[in-house]
């Protein structure tokens, strides 16, 4: 019942033209909508120009953060109405490159969500432990700490479609991947903490895994029962292995 979906997350790459020479490239290759959805995050700069290759095409495009005001004297900053001013449906939140390089708190991640919320943006929330989080064996507390900023603010209703993307921020652009015994482990615990929350949020929830996935290991990741496809990093940036990724959804 979950459609799969795979997400572009390109950070910070890609002017306009090598933004459009990328989608165009995917949206070339028609990859079937039916099979899998497929999400493209380009910065900011590149969205207009991506939503103008992607008119009429079932790939959906998104932003990779927001702020959570309006509008207003934030130098610098960019509102989730803007984004849907873009025709963005999606909007990534709480990656832990924000977390970790712009000290985004929980509670920051929550008040962004709530703004996505209200400007009609579909929420992507990346939760996941650190190395040495892992190794102290608090993985679990961790994530769940994370899901719960957010869960404690809002209900069922509103948390619906929402999607959640599992990243250990160790397999971020390391090459080390999670095994897909261990990422199937905490997409099995997220599932049970949204299941707690509300059934059919628990049911229909999305949940992706994101950290170095590649063409040669998605399928095996997500073969897995609550792994439902991926946020992928460095391998979307080349059509032909996003595709491939795709393809393995
Ligand atoms: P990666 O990044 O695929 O390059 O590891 C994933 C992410 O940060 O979303």
């Amino acid at each position: 019942m979950r459609q799969p979906m795979v997400a572009g997350n390109w950070k910070m790459n890609a002017t306009r033209w090598e933004a459009e020479n990328l989608v165009r490239a995917i949206k070339e290759a028609e990859p079937d909508p039916s099979a899998v959805e497929i999400l493209v995050c380009p910065p900011f700069t590149a969205i207009d120009a991506v939503a103008r290759v992607l008119k009429g095409s079932p790939i959906r495009y998104g932003a990779q953060n927001l702020f959570w005001e309006k509008n207003g004297a934030y130098t610098g900053e960019i509102s989730g109405e803007m984004l849907r001013d873009l025709g963005c449906r999606y909007v990534i939140l709480g990656h832990s490159e924000r977390r970790q390089i712009f000290g985004e708190s929980d509670q920051d991640v929550a008040r962004k969500y709530a703004a996505a919320k209200r400007s009609g943006l579909i929420p992507v929330l990346c939760v996941g432990e650190t190395e040495e989080q892992r190794s102290q064996g608090i993985t679990e507390q961790v994530v769940s700490a994370q899901l719960q900023a957010i869960l404690q603010q809002t209900d069922a209703a509103t948390f619906h479609g929402t999607v959640i993307a599992y990243e250990p921020v160790w397999a971020i652009g390391t090459g080390l991947t999670a095994t897909p015994d261990q990422a199937q482990e905490v997409h099995a615990f997220l599932r049970a903490e949204l299941h707690a929350f509300d059934s059919g949020v628990g049911a229909s929830t999305r949940i992706l895994y994101g950290g170095s996935v590649k063409a040669e290991n998605a399928a095996e990741i997500f073969s897995r029962p609550d792994i439902d496809g991926g946020l992928i990093g460095g391998a979307s940036l080349k059509a032909e292995e996003f595709l491939r990724i795709c393809a393995a959804a």
